[in-house]
């Protein structure tokens, strides 16, 4: 068995030839038995068909595993039945003698076959259909059918078998069954056509007609057995003959499979095909009564009771009907202004809502959105998942309907973006109390999975008249939400009010936005590099690579302006990987090229957005093999909030990068909220301590300067090196030696310059290089 199903999967289209040479023959044979041609060799007929359908079905049920077996089997065990059953009535000679109960012992075998077939299709149908409520629609469209096919059989065969005074009364009665029994058969093979999509599977169209085989068998038989139509038993067999073959063919084709798999859409609202088989099925009864005016008394009375039945469904189907779709309609209209996820609310409920406003009759005519986004949501939904932060949006849904008021709409309108409208309000005080309200409100951790979850949010406030005629939904929200960014910016857990300016602001940035996105295939991008100096010697030891951007009509841009911008895009991803490229190639030249400086290393300024990026650590590699430096050259500089945002997922990749064997270090140390401590936590090379640290050094700042000590204390400890960003005047570059320093960098040597610059820097600092320390031995060292 070991790979059957991989073979049997990876197949289907040998199958589906399979199928249709098994039909050319098998119709090839039946045609050939009706002729009368094969003579002795007829017997064999049902045998071989029998054969066929066992060995199919050991084929389909068992190699290839259909979802669910039982209906397989149980319509397999039915074919069988019906085979011995009709082997006896030959060996009885029963056919068209109904003299004897001896006629009776094939009936007790095929009558439960029936019943097998039935349950078996059922179950299939079962299978597909997911819903109950879809299923007992199906049951009752199927009954309505099969209601009025019986009502047919009843008048045509059931009423002449029992009218046919030659058989005893048990044989009559018995006989009697297949016509109602073929009906069920009818009933469930609807059924199973009443679930969505069936009709596409092409297995069910060979089931379907392997039903309808057996109802036109039974029938043919029927009217044999009751001495109503005379012809050859060859030609009676041949619709069971042809059923057989379908069942055949139906557990032979691959897409039998499918047959058993629920259908993906519970379609409730029936379809047009659907309705009309419903219909009809109503119609017949009624229409029978009036043709057969001069039909008995007894047939009457079962047409009444048949025709009762079927009202009664009917109305039953159709009050469901109705439900049904009352109910999707409502729940389409919830869906389409609520959010799944919390129950509130959505963005364009909100739309909505601010319109309806407009016809308020209260004298407070004010009205506040307020746009509160999560601050940090993204890091408890990478760093805990998807889960843990649905349920944090479900505990802020809470948090924001409880501490507002009741009249105040609180909605959901994106990922982590809640909006509050508060009407009825007489000043932007009002706006701003609520706002700081919320924004106080999460104070009190959330509560998410047991765990307690610090959270804060960024909250934007945007007021307008209702009464405004140029007030529209669309430009609250999105005023409110630029006031948001503003609060953003602030530093976070901030409420922002908004103001004209800040549209400026807003479409400022989107300019810049779209500039940047070619502002690298562009080359407007450039590098300046500022020298990094060594306190012992006064040497050139490194650089650091400093963006530039040389807008077309703004002029050139610097970092702080434009790195934010590409952070949000994304942009940075290239962007970073062309500074460290660029800047890594340029050092390599230089490295040749300037006399006078050793093995100068090249920093290069990390973004938290390049530290997700799993191809980061693979692009360093590249470029230090394209490049030929040793990896030590390149340091990689990541600030210190960027790698307490996710310490666990900064260490795995800061792990990975020193693998490598790049240098890392530590920016703007002391700014951020860490402690000292936490430099154990990262294996960094280096720490840049802070610029503002480095100027209160100049104004005798006792307590900037303890706090160098201690900064290169901790990180000498660590074996752990230091350099003093910022340095600007000789006296803080005497001191920043004098706590222990290794290296310093600052405009007191030089500004970052363009790359044409740096062999005259280079010169110069070579020319007035001294040792700043010659005067003052280092403490650290003494
Ligand atoms: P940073 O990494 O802390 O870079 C040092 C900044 O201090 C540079 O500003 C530099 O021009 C400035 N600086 C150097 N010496 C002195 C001095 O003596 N006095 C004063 N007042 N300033 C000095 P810049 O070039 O404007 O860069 C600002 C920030 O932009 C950088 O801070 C860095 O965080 C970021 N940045 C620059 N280039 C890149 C880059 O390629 N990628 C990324 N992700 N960030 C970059
Ligand atoms: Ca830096
Ligand atoms: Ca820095």
């Amino acid at each position: 068995m070991a790979g059957g199903d991989a073979d049997v999967k990876h197949s289907p289209t040998g199958d589906t030839r399979l199928v249709r040479w098994v039909l050319v023959l098998g119709v090839a044979w039946i045609a050939v038995y009706a002729s009368g041609l094969l003579g002795p060799l007829s017997e064999l007929t049902f045998p071989l068909f029998a054969l066929g359908a066992l060995a199919a079905s050991w084929y389909g049920v068992w190699r290839r595993r259909p979802a669910r077996r039982l209906p397989w089997l149980l319509i397999g065990a039915a074919m069988m039945l019906f085979l011995v059953g009709g082997a006896t009535r030959v060996a009885f000679g029963t056919l068209g003698n109904l003299s004897s109960h001896r006629s009776l012992v094939p009936d007790a075998i095929t009558i439960p076959g029936y019943l097998f077939i039935g349950f078996g299709l059922g179950g299939l149908a079962r299978a597909r259909l997911v819903s109950r409520e879809a299923r007992v629609d199906a049951m009752l469209d199927a009954t309505i059918s099969a209601l009025a096919v019986l009502a047919l059989a009843w008048i045509y065969l059931v009423a002449p078998a029992l009218n046919d005074s030659h058989a005893p009364e048990l044989v009559r009665l018995t006989l009697s069954c297949y016509p109602p029994l073929s009906v069920f058969l009818v009933a469930t093979t609807a059924e199973l056509a009443f679930s969505a999509g069936v009709r596409r599977i092409k297995a069910y169209s060979f089931l379907f007609a392997a039903a309808g085989f057996m109802l036109a068998g039974d029938v043919v038989y029927m009217l044999v057995d009751t001495h109503l139509v005379h012809i050859a038993q060859t030609f009676t067999d041949v619709p069971y003959a042809l059923a057989y073959l379908c069942f055949i063919a139906t557990i032979l084709h691959p897409s039998m499979l499918q047959l058993t798999e629920p259908t993906q859409t519970d379609e409730r609202t029936p379809t047009r095909g659907r309705l009309a088989i419903v219909a009809a099925a109503l119609g017949i009864p009624a229409l029978m009564t009036i043709v057969r005016s001069d039909s008995v008394t007894k047939d009457r009375w079962v047409l009444a009771a048949i025709i009762a039945s079927l009202t009664t469904l009917a109305i039953w189907r159709m009050f469901r009907a109705l439900r049904a779709h009352t109910r999707s309609e409502a729940r389409l209209a919830f869906q389409a202004t609520h959010d799944t996820l919390t129950g509130l609310p959505n963005r364009m409920y909100v739309h909505g809502y601010l319109d309806r406003l407009r016809q308020t009759d209260h004298e407070r005519t004010l009205v506040a959105v307020l746009f509160l986004d999560i601050d940090r949501f993204k890091l408890v939904n990478d760093s805990h998942g998807h889960g843990l932060g649905d349920e944090l949006l479900i505990a802020v849904a809470h948090r924001l309907q409880a501490v507002t008021r009741p009249e105040d709409l609180v909605a959901r309108i994106g990922g982590d973006e809640f909006i509050v409208v508060a009407g009825e309000l007489t000043s932007n005080t009002d706006a701003l109390e609520i706002a700081e309200r919320l924004r106080l409100s999460f104070a009190v951790p959330l509560s998410a999975r047991g765990m307690e979850l610090v959270s804060s949010v960024s909250i934007g406030v945007a007021t307008a008249d209702v009464r405004d005629p140029a007030m529209s939904a669309e430009s609250l929200i999105r005023d409110a939400d630029t006031a948001m960014y503003q609060a953003k910016e602030a530093g976070r857990d901030a409420v922002a009010v908004f103001d004209a300016t800040m549209r400026d602001r807003a479409a400022r940035r989107l300019a810049l936005e779209h500039d940047l996105r070619f502002a690298l295939e562009r080359e407007q991008l450039v590098l300046h590099y500022q020298p990094i100096i060594g306190v012992r010697d006064g040497r050139v030891v490194g650089f650091e690579a400093l963006l530039r951007w040389k807008h077309p009509s703004l002029g050139e841009i610097p970092p702080s302006a434009f790195i934010p911008v590409a952070e949000d895009t994304g942009l940075i991803v290239p962007i970073g990987l062309w500074v460290m490229r660029r800047a890594a190639s340029q050092l390599a030249a230089w490295r040749n090229e300037l006399a006078g400086i050793g093995d100068v290393y090249m920093a290069v300024n990390l973004s938290a957005r390049q530290l997700r990026e799993a191809r980061l650590s693979s692009g360093v590699h590249d470029i230090i093999d394209e490049t030929g430096l040793p990896p030590d050259a390149l340091q990689l500089e990541l600030t210190e909030s960027l790698l307490m945002e996710n310490p666990d997922m900064a260490s795995e990749v800061l792990g990975g990068l020193r693998r490598i064997g790049v240098k890392l270090a530590i920016d703007d140390f002391g700014t951020g909220y860490s402690s000292l401590a936490y430099l154990r936590r990262f294996p960094v090379d280096i720490v840049k301590i802070d610029r503002s640290f480095v100027d209160g050094l100049d104004r005798d700042d006792t307590s900037e300067e303890s706090l160098v000590a201690a900064i290169v204390a901790m990180a000498t400890a660590l074996r752990i090196g230091t350099t003093a960003e910022g340095v600007e005047t000789e006296r803080q570059a005497v001191r920043v030696g004098q706590l222990g320093c290794q290296t310093v960098q600052g405009y007191l040597y030089s500004r970052p310059v363009p790359a044409e610059a740096v062999p005259a820097t280079v010169a110069r600092l070579v020319e007035t290089r001294r040792p700043l320390l010659r005067a003052v031995p280092n403490p650290m060292t003494a």
